[in-house]
C-alpha cells in the first residue's frame, strides 16, 4: 500500500471559480487525495490574465481557507515562464519520493489532447493521469492514445493507491457550467458573480478589482 495520493488541477485561475472548486473537491474525496490547485503561468501566445500571478494566488488561498483538502502549489509560478507539464511532475517526484501516487487530473477535452503535450508517453510513467468526464460526453481518442491508455484502465481509485503512477482512471463530476471567462464578462458590466465564485472573494472589494470596470 503505497497511501494516499497527492493530485494536480493546473489551470489559469483567473479567477478561481466554483467550477474549479467543485471539480477538486469531487476528485479529491473521490480519490482519497490532497488535490493540489496549480495557478499556471500564461504562454506569450494566449491572451494574459487580468490579475497578477500574487494576485490569482491570493484568491486561491482565501478560496480554500478553511478546508484541508485543497491546497495551493505555486512551482510553476516560481519558474520563469512557462512550465511544461512533464516538468512539473518530474518536480513532484523528486520532492515525494518514488513510491508517492501522485495524479495528474485533466478534463476529457484535455485527455483527448494528451498526443500533443511535451514527451507525453512520460507524463504516464510518473503520474496516474484521471480524466474528469461530464455526464453524456465522450471525447476522441487517436489510436495512439488508445495504444498506450487502455491498457492502463484502473476499475477503482484502490488501485491508484497501490502503485506510484502508470493507472488512467474516468471519474464523472458535477458539471456546473461556469467558467474564469464568464465571470471576468459580469465583473466588467458591473454585476456581482455571487454563488458562481466563493464568498470569500466577494467579501472585500479590492480582491475582484482586477477585473471590474474602471472609474
Ligand atoms: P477561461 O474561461 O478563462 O478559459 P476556465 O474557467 O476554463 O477559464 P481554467 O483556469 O483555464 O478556467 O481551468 C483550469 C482547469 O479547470 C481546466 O482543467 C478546466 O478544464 C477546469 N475547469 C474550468 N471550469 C470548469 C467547470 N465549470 N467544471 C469543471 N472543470 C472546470
Amino acid at each position: 500500500m503505497n497511501g494516499r495520493p497527492i493530485a494536480i488541477l493546473g489551470g489559469t485561475f483567473d479567477p478561481v471559480h466554483n467550477g474549479h472548486l467543485r471539480v477538486a473537491w469531487e476528485a479529491a474525496e473521490t480519490l482519497d487525495a490532497q488535490v493540489r490547485l496549480m495557478p499556471a503561468h500564461v504562454p506569450p501566445h494566449k491572451p494574459a490574465p487580468l490579475a497578477t500571478a500574487t494576485q490569482r494566488v491570493d484568491m486561491l488561498e482565501r478560496a480554500l481557507a478553511g478546508q484541508p483538502r485543497l491546497v495551493v502549489d505555486t512551482r510553476e509560478l516560481r519558474r520563469e515562464g512557462a512550465s511544461y507539464t512533464v516538468d512539473t511532475l518530474r518536480g513532484l517526484r523528486a520532492e515525494f519520493g518514488e513510491a508517492q501516487p501522485l495524479v495528474l487530473l485533466v478534463g476529457a477535452d484535455a485527455f483527448g489532447s494528451l498526443p500533443t503535450w511535451r514527451e507525453w508517453r512520460q507524463l504516464f510513467r510518473l503520474a496516474h493521469i484521471v480524466m474528469l468526464t461530464r455526464p453524456g460526453r465522450t471525447e476522441p481518442w487517436s489510436g495512439e492514445l488508445i495504444g498506450e491508455a487502455v491498457p492502463r484502465r484502473a476499475r477503482s481509485p484502490r488501485e491508484l493507491q497501490a502503485v506510484p503512477a502508470g493507472k488512467v482512471l474516468s471519474i464523472p463530476v458535477t458539471p456546473l457550467d461556469i467558467s474564469a471567462s464568464q465571470v471576468r464578462a459580469l465583473l466588467a458590466a458591473g454585476r456581482e458573480p455571487r454563488w458562481l465564485v466563493p464568498e470569500a472573494l466577494l467579501a472585500d472589494p479590492a480582491i475582484l478589482a482586477p477585473y471590474r470596470r474602471k472609474g
